[in-house]
């Protein structure tokens, strides 16, 4: 997606060879147009799915699982860090490493929210190693219903989450695929899929 590499190459800040910051437009500031131009995109890829429900987890994913839902005309939902007052039995919970964070935490979803008869697209700002969609499979899988798709904003092709992704035959769809951050500089992949 041009626009998207566009804005990664104007205000993307490399913070490591593994991080890059997106804060103006994606992470912390949010810029809606592009965030609905995001959501057109993956709805157009897995509008014949017949996505009954999007799923992504907090914070950073819920603009966009909100564009494309808007779209696709269904309702999303999102995981939930798991705090103390959440009740046990009423949940799927599953534990996760944070790649931002460098800690462990458990991300939780209602009983109520996924339904066994849910066909479910599975949307995300980036993938790293692929953790969080990892959970989030575990937590579609034993909620009994079916992940139908995957969209990632941002894919670093250099780490293993988007290959994962692709390993367990779904359709995948990744709007800007970076293949290395080394040096400070943003170099695109140039098989964006
Ligand atoms: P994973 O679980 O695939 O290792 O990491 C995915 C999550 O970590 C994403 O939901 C995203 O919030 C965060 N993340 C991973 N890599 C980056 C990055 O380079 N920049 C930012 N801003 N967030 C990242």
């Amino acid at each position: 997606m041009e626009l998207l590499k566009r804005r990664i190459e104007e205000e993307g800040r490399v913070l490591s060879e593994h991080v890059l910051s997106v804060n103006t437009f994606l992470n912390h500031g949010v810029d809606p147009e592009l965030i609905a131009a995001m959501g057109r995109e993956f709805a157009s890829r897995f509008r014949e799915l017949g996505v009954t429900r999007v799923l992504t987890i907090e914070s950073s994913g819920i603009a966009i699982a909100y564009a494309t839902a808007m779209e696709l005309g269904v309702p999303f939902v999102y995981a939930r860090r798991r705090k103390a007052l959440m009740n046990e039995g009423e949940y799927f919970s599953e534990r996760v490493p944070s790649f931002t964070k460098g800690i462990v935490t458990d991300i939780v979803i209602a009983k109520e929210l996924l339904k066994p008869d849910d066909r479910v697209l599975f949307i995300d700002d980036f993938i790293a190693n692929g953790d969080a969609a990892r959970g989030l499979i575990r937590i579609v899988e034993r909620s009994g219903a079916k992940l139908v798709g995957a969209g990632i904003a941002i894919e670093k092709a250099f780490q293993a989450g988007g290959a994962f992704l692709r390993e367990t035959g779904l359709p995948v769809l990744s709007l800007a695929r970076i293949a290395s951050l080394s040096g400070g500089v943003v170099r695109f992949a140039e098989d964006e899929a």
